[in-house]
């Protein structure tokens, strides 16, 4: 088993041959990882965790997602095999992306609050089916953006819409200890992927996102790595062979 091709990844190689360039935020001047975007220093490239999905996922991003070094998004990718992204617009659809959404071996589901949908439309659970697999899409964008994308994508108005139950999402809060009030595309993602029984892939995602802020945290405010910590410890039965686990 080797890791997971990072779209994501793909997505910046490809907007940066069109020339397109990311705005450089101020007090950010130290070199950044290619593969990881971490200042190289904090290098997370030794904990990308390596485990089997059997659900996969469709990102739908923003151009300035593609190049936010905080972007979530990247994670999912670097952990979900089955991993897909494009960039929205208002006024195109990439063909790659309804051939995907029509393509028989996944069950899309659209992963959006169910207040703002069509009752019949809303599930809570993800149907485990022998013949198709989950394809989870997730709006990874601000709130703002993505209340757009939903209403601007006819596309995606024939897909079931998952939506996560308050009680699940705050008992999964209390757990993590989640410091923010909103749960990014990463914990998101790892909340579906527990839904549609990838339990160790939704483990390995949420442990995996807690050193990535570690890492991302320590270089931002110039502290030395620190590797000993309660998430790379859980973390680190899922990096196999790699320079971490002989740390
Ligand atoms: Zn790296």
């Amino acid at each position: 088993m080797s890791h997971a091709p990072n779209a994501v990844a793909r997505l910046r190689d490809q907007r940066e041959e069109e020339g397109i360039k990311p705005i450089q935020a101020r007090g950010w001047r130290a070199t950044r990882c290619r593969a990881c975007r971490v200042i190289e220093s904090h290098c997370l490239c030794a904990w990308r965790p390596l485990v089997e999905t059997r659900s996969g996922v469709c990102l739908i991003m923003t151009n300035k997602e593609v190049f936010k070094p905080s972007n979530t998004g990247w994670l999912i990718a670097d952990v979900v095999r089955d991993n897909h992204a494009f960039i929205w617009s208002r006024t195109e659809v990439d063909p790659k992306l309804l051939a995907l959404l029509s393509d028989p071996q996944w069950q899309p589901y659209l992963v959006f609050p169910g207040e703002y949908v069509a009752p019949e439309r809303v599930t809570h659970s993800v149907t485990l089916d022998s013949t198709k697999r989950p394809l989870f899409i997730l709006l990874d964008a601000t709130w703002t953006e993505a209340r757009k994308i939903f209403r601007k994508s006819p596309y995606f108005d024939a897909l079931p819409i998952l939506s996560l139950l308050p009680e699940k999402l705050s008992r999964y809060q209390l757990r993590r200890s989640t410091r923010s009030e909103h749960l990014c595309t990463a914990e998101v993602a790892a909340l579906c992927l527990d839904l549609a029984g990838d339990a160790q892939a939704a483990w390995a995602l949420d442990a995996y996102f807690d050193v990535f802020s570690q890492h991302y945290l320590d270089a931002k405010r110039q502290l030395e790595m620190n590797v000993e910590t309660p998430a790379h410890a859980e973390l680190m039965p899922f990096v196999q062979g790699s320079a971490a686990s002989m740390n």
